[in-house]
């Protein structure tokens, strides 16, 4: 995993480059759920499923299916989140799908079983330059989570400030409705 931090700041990072009227508070609380749900399948260690099985940890939760799945599931409540089918559907897909992407470009673990149920092989990106976050919140807090975040700062933060300018800049709006 990347850590926490860096999976949330992607729809973080989306509502701040298109406002609030584009992405609503309630659709920006289940894409924040979306960045990180692929790693509940850290579970799978404490039932013994073996890390490279679909359902083990960077599984199926990583895959791009698992992410169309969570786009087109909140698109049925786009009502109830105040935005449109097509919104929720694009911004939950790609903060899911980001997930398994950053996990991607960090420099430990196994692959990610983005092809799953196709193909059950695990891919990295060919570039890994963010550090492998540790699991578990007690093994973060140490000389390695800072290693972690330095390595995100770099890769995730300031990509994801930029875009956010770049957005800005591009839909020309006032910055008056971050979050
Ligand atoms: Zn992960």
């Amino acid at each position: 995993m990347a850590s926490i931090f860096s999976h949330v700041l992607i729809p973080v990072a989306a509502r701040m480059g298109l406002g609030s009227s584009t992405v609503s508070n309630r659709l920006l609380l289940i894409a924040a759920l979306a960045s990180i749900i692929p790693d509940a399948d850290v579970i799978a260690f404490a039932y013994g499923i073996p890390y490279g099985d679909a359902l083990g940890h960077r599984g199926f939760t990583h895959s791009i299916t698992f992410a169309l799945l969570c786009g087109l599931a909140t698109a049925v409540f786009a009502e109830q989140l105040n935005t449109s089918k097509k919104t929720a559907f694009i911004l939950v897909f790609i903060s899911t799908i980001s997930h398994g992407l950053l996990d991607s470009l960090t420099n430990g673990g196994l692959g990610i079983a983005f092809f799953w149920p196709l193909d059950n092989a695990r891919y990295f990106l060919p570039w890994h330059p963010i550090e492998v976050s540790p699991i578990g919140i007690r093994n973060f807090f140490t000389a390695r989570g800072l290693t972690v975040l330095r390595s995100e700062f770099v890769w995730v933060f300031v990509p994801a400030f930029v875009s956010v300018i770049i957005l800005r800049v591009f839909l020309n709006r006032p910055q008056t409705d971050q979050t």
